[in-house]
């Protein structure tokens, strides 16, 4: 097999699976480190510790796999948020987590691959390792990156989860995708917080998608003001990009989005087995029960305030 029908059949296995495509990229030193450094640095991450311990590591994938020589990068379409100013849970937290599908994709993708080439696969990484994916998404041409960060394609438009194999060999790279969003300014815009700053990047701590989900303990007036109607994350930035209306990718089957999540009210009434057997496969379960209901009592209150305050 030539190196590139190596690559071809790579992609179109993606796609059999799934995914709405593939891309190669060499193994190297990361680019947007001291953008990321600075970001950290003034505090953006919030709480988010395990960024400042882990920011050497996300230098060179090879912090990540020592023989790493190049990286697949896979995109995967989720459905668009139908009324994402409702608030409530994202659709990421709709349907199976997504983070146990693409890892058992990919599990069968490397197995694919294995039983073609002389290629091994070094480690499979969905948000489980400090490699700075969206970097390595944009270097395979997966997409560009939003200016809400997000990565866009006219594939899969917004809203696009990632998934990566390291392998041992070199691939061809592909070649990078430019940018497009053009004099478009919607997500930044539309961001109820004002959460979207230059750099593609996010300020965390006004950022309802990381109070709702990553915050520890409880919120200051401020946050809870930010967190607006989130009980578990934000789709608000991603479902306005005009680039969904346009995406031809269809969404992943298993990511489609399944039943109506709880309201603030059910969710106050849950116990631990029956948020376990309400959410379990969902990538609610990485935040627990405390966080959730402490959610939905910080916007059950907001609720009680704004009525208080217009009688
Ligand atoms: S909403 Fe506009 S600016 Fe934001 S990512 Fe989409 S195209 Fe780019
Ligand atoms: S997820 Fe929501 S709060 Fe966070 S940047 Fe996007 S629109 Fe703003």
């Amino acid at each position: 097999m030539s190196a590139s029908r190596v690559e071809d059949a790579i992609i179109a296995e993606a796609r059999r699976l799934g995914f709405a495509t593939a891309g190669f990229a060499a193994a190297g030193d990361a680019s947007g480190t001291d953008i990321f450094n600075d970001w950290i640095a003034k505090g953006a991450a919030g709480s988010m510790d395990y960024l400042h311990r882990h920011a050497p590591l996300r230098r060179h994938p090879s912090f990540v796999s020592p023989s790493v020589v190049s990286i697949v990068a896979m995109v995967a379409r989720y459905p668009v948020n139908p009324a994402p100013q409702a608030g409530g849970f994202c659709m990421t937290a709709r349907t199976a987590d997504y983070h146990d599908v693409l890892r058992r994709k990919l599990r069968l993708l490397a197995d694919f691959i294995k039983a073609h080439t002389p290629v091994r696969t070094l480690r499979i990484c969905v948000d489980s390792a400090p490699l700075p994916e969206r970097e390595w998404a944009l270097r395979a041409g997966i997409g560009w990156q939003g200016r809400q960060g997000q990565i866009i394609s006219p594939l899969v438009g917004a809203c696009s989860v990632l998934g990566f194999l390291l392998v041992d060999i070199p691939f061809a790279p592909s070649p990078p995708m430019q940018n497009q969003c053009g004099g478009c300014h919607r997500c930044v815009d539309h961001c109820p917080s004002r959460a979207i700053e230059a750099d593609r990047l996010i300020d965390a701590r006004r950022c309802a998608s990381y109070l709702s989900i990553e915050h520890r303990g409880d919120f200051t007036d401020a946050q809870q003001q930010h967190l607006g109607k989130a009980l578990f994350g934000c789709d608000i930035c991603t479902a306005v990009c005009p680039w969904n209306d346009r995406a031809t990718a269809p969404v992943m089957q298993e990511l489609c989005a399944t039943s109506e999540p709880p309201n603030a009210e059910e969710l106050l009434q849950l116990t631990p087995e029956t948020f376990a057997s309400r959410f379990t496969g969902t990538a609610v379960m990485r935040s627990g029960l405390n966080r959730l209901q402490r959610n939905a009592a910080a916007l059950t209150l907001d609720i009680l305030k704004k009525q208080n305050q217009s009688v």
